[in-house]
Order: C-alpha cells, then structure tokens, then sequence
C-alpha cells in the first residue's frame, strides 16, 4: 500500500547517501510521493546532484537556511515548480565542531547563537516561509534527538537546541492546526552520519548503543524513514506537536546497562 501517492514533499537537508534526509527520500518516494531536495549550498552539489538524478528528482536547489533571502528565495522557486506542496522535511542541524566536546558551560556566545539559528529557527523559517503554499492534510517534520531530554555528555548545546525545536514543534503545531497542517519530530537513535561526526565520544557511545537498547538493534536511515512516512502520511492525521523516538527503545532506560543474561539462559 502506498501511503503518500498524490504528494508533493520539499526534504531539507541532505548532504550523502548517509544523511537521515536521503532515507526519508527514498521512504518517501517508495510511497509514491513526489520529492524535490534541497541542500545547504555549492560545496555539497555534486554529492547531492547525483543522488537526485539516481531516483528521478528534478527540484534540487541550493539553499543556506541561515539566510533569509535564501529561504524566500527556495519558497519563490517552489511555488513556481509546485504550486502546493503537502510535506516538509527539516533534517537540518549543527554546531561548531569547538562546541561539541567538554563542559557544556564553555559554550561560547557565538557558538549557541549559530546552533539556535541554524539548528532551531530554521524550522521556523521554513514553516513561515512555505506556510502559503501548505496544502490542508500537510505536514512538517523535522529531526532531534534525545540529547534535548536528557544529558548527553559532548552534544552540549545541540542538546539545548534540540530541547528548543521540540519545544517549536509543539508551538508551530499549534499555529499549523487550523490550517488543518500537523508539525511532528522524529528523535532518532545514533546513525553515522557527517553531522553525528562532529560530536565528540560519538563513536564509542554508537558502539555501545546496542548492549543497551532494549531492542538491541542500531537504527538505520530506512527505520527513520518509514516513521518519516507514517507521521507524514494521512495514518498520523490526528497526530501533531509530537516527538517520536525510533531509538530502538533507548530513552526508556533509567540506567543504561549491559544486559545481564536471563536466569533461564545461565543454565
Ligand atoms: P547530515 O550531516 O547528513 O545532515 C545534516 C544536514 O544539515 C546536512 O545536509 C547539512 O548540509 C545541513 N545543514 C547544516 N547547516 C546548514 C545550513 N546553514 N543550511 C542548510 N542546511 C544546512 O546528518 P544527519 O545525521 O542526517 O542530520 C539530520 C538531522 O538529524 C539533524 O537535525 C541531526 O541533528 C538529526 N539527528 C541525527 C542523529 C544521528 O545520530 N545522526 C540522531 C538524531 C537526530
């Protein structure tokens, strides 16, 4: 069954084939909707170009979401390639690499203004920005992580913006209801991508992250990307301002721990 036929859905946020926004993509299109992508700008051209040309997308357009003539500038070309469009993506996140490691109070001034902004405020900005062009029945989506909820050593400021857009999405699906438009978030476990790169410790804790996940499985960008359909898909349309975890069960633990063996497996 195909859940999203008739669609049409702007993805923000990819980089390589390893980005969350290209498993969201591919999910996406498998359902029968129609993509278009957009990626942070020149450098990432000609990983992103290929990737569209290889599943059939024809939007591909540049945009920095820190600016907002880009933005207006992305809505403006949307709007004439599509009319409407029913769903956005927003798989957009960084910080300094300098923000990522050691105490959260060495945050600079700088540091926690460029996290917010391209981080946070984005997601605001693309819903304003595209908030006239969003069909009744539509929905955003956008990416965090548990790291908002709870203290997640070296993701420091990410940690406080994720907090901060799962705040916004709530806000934003508030705004969007009336227009009958549902505003949900993914918190997705550890995937390696170039952005989990950047965070100090990242390797060890993915490594560790399957001793302790309750389904004992890593998460892949198919996972996310099949959440990414249903929240997306008219399955959710009572469901808005919600954070979903596809963490193999992670963020239920109290205390993570090794799993001891079970009395009946110790013989
Ligand atoms: P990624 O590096 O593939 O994607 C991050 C994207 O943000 C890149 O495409 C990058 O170009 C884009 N970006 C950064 N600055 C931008 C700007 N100024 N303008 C436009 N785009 C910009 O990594 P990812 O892991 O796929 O990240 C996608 C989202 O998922 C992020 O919000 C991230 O925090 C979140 N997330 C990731 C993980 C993980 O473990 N990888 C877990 C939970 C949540």
């Amino acid at each position: 069954m195909k859940l999203l036929s008739g669609k049409i859905a702007l993805i923000f946020g990819i980089a390589n084939k390893r980005s969350i926004a290209w498993g969201i993509a591919q999910a996406f299109q498998q359902h029968g909707a129609q993509v278009g992508f957009s990626y942070a700008g020149k450098a990432l051209e000609r990983r992103v170009k290929p990737l569209a040309e290889s599943i059939g997308v024809g939007f591909v357009e540049s945009c920095d979401v820190s600016s907002d003539e880009e933005i207006a500038s992305i809505a403006d070309k949307a709007k004439d390639t599509f009319g409407q469009i029913d769903i956005l993506v927003h798989a957009i996140g960084f910080a300094n690499k300098d923000e990522l490691q050691g105490n959260y109070y060495n945050t600079s001034r700088e540091g926690f203004h460029v996290a917010m902004d391209i981080s946070v405020y984005s997601f605001t900005a693309l819903a304003k920005a595209f908030q006239p062009m969003l069909r009744p029945g539509g929905a955003l989506l956008t990416l965090s992580y548990n790291g908002g909820d709870r203290v997640t050593p070296n993701y420091n400021v990410m940690g406080i913006a994720k907090a901060a857009l799962e705040a916004s999405t709530r806000y934003l699906a508030y705004d969007f209801g009336p227009q009958n438009v549902r505003v949900n978030a993914i918190s997705a476990g550890p995937v390696r991508t170039l952005a989990a790169a950047g965070v100090s410790g990242f390797k060890t804790m993915y490594r560790q992250f399957t001793e302790f996940a309750p389904l004992q499985q890593e998460i892949t960008i198919e996972d996310i990307g099949n959440t990414a359909v249903y929240l997306c898909s008219d399955l959710a349309a009572k469901t808005t301002g919600e954070v979903v975890f596809v963490d193999s069960g992670y963020n239920i633990l109290g205390v993570p721990a090794p799993r001891e063996k079970n009395i009946d497996e110790q013989g």
